[in-house]
C-alpha cells in the first residue's frame, strides 16, 4: 500500500467494529472510495472530529485500488460548520449527501464533485437551500442521462408560446400541445433555466419566490420518481419539516 493525499467529501460513515468508522468519501482523484478511519470513535483519538458526513478535505491515506484504504489524517478544507448548527441546512445537506452517494454509482463524471461542493457552501454561507437543493437536483439528471426538456416542447420541439411544465411529459409543454396539464407560473419556466444553466459559483443571491420554489420542487420530485429509480429516505423528512414550519 502506498500513501496517497486526495481531496475528498465524506457522503456516509458506518460504524465498524468496537471503535472504527467506513467512511464512504467521493474523491476528485479515484470517484467513490470507502476509507477506514481506525479508532476514530474513541474521543481521544486524532481522528474523531474529522471522521464525520460533510467533512471536505485533503485525506492522506494509505490507498489501496481494490477494498477498503486507511486513514492516517485529514486536512480540512471545509467543515461545513454554520450547516451542522442548523436544522433546517443539515436537512438538506443530508439529502444532496445522500442524493450524491446514489448518483455516483451511475455516473463516473468527475464533475460531480465540484457541483456539490459549491452547493453545499452556498447552503453554508446562508442562501435558500430548498432552491440551491433544486438546482443541483436539475444539473444531477443531466449525468443521469435524463435531462428534461427546458429549452424546447417537449412534445413537439417548438420554443415559441410554452405555456406550461409537466413531468409525465418530460419537460416543457407549448400551446399547440397543451392537454389539460395543470398549469405552472410564467416565472416558474423562466426560471427553471436559470437554474439548470447558472453556474452555482456565481450565484450571490437567491431570491424564489414561495409559488416559483413549490412548483419547481414539487416538478423535480415527480421527474425523479418517473425517470431515476433513486429514492431518498431524507425526503420524507424534509417533507414533514416543512409541514411543521407550516403549522
Ligand atoms: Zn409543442
Amino acid at each position: 500500500m502506498k500513501i496517497e493525499s486526495v481531496e475528498g467529501l465524506i457522503l456516509t460513515e458506518t460504524n465498524y467494529s468496537e471503535s472504527s468508522k467506513i467512511l464512504n468519501v467521493l474523491t476528485k482523484e479515484h470517484g467513490l472510495i470507502g476509507i477506514m478511519s481506525k479508532g476514530c470513535r474513541n474521543p481521544k483519538n486524532k481522528l474523531h472530529g474529522v471522521s464525520r458526513k460533510l467533512i471536505y478535505g485533503t485525506f492522506n491515506i494509505y490507498y489501496k485500488e481494490k477494498g477498503l484504504s486507511t486513514l492516517i489524517s485529514i486536512d480540512i478544507i471545509n467543515s461545513f460548520s454554520k450547516t451542522v448548527m442548523d436544522l433546517e441546512k443539515i436537512s438538506y445537506a443530508s439529502l444532496i449527501l445522500d442524493l450524491t452517494n446514489q448518483v455516483v454509482k451511475q455516473t463516473d463524471s468527475d464533475e460531480i464533485l465540484e457541483l456539490v461542493i459549491d452547493t453545499l457552501t452556498k447552503i453554508d454561507e446562508g442562501l435558500n437551500p430548498i432552491a440551491l437543493t433544486n438546482i443541483l437536483e436539475l444539473k444531477l439528471l443531466d449525468y443521469l442521462g435524463v435531462a428534461p426538456s427546458i429549452d424546447a416542447c417537449s412534445h413537439c420541439g417548438s420554443t415559441k408560446d410554452i405555456v406550461t411544465l409537466a413531468s409525465d411529459s418530460g419537460g416543457y409543454i407549448c400551446k399547440d400541445c397543451y392537454n389539460n396539464e395543470p398549469l405552472v407560473s410564467e416565472k416558474t419556466i423562466k426560471m427553471i433555466r436559470m437554474y439548470y444553466y447558472v453556474d452555482i459559483k456565481n450565484i450571490t443571491k437567491l431570491d424564489v419566490s414561495d409559488q416559483v420554489t413549490n412548483e419547481i420542487n414539487n416538478f423535480l420530485d415527480d421527474y425523479y420518481d418517473r425517470y431515476t429509480g433513486l429514492y431518498m429516505k431524507s425526503k420524507n423528512f424534509i417533507r414533514k419539516l416543512n409541514q411543521i414550519n407550516k403549522n
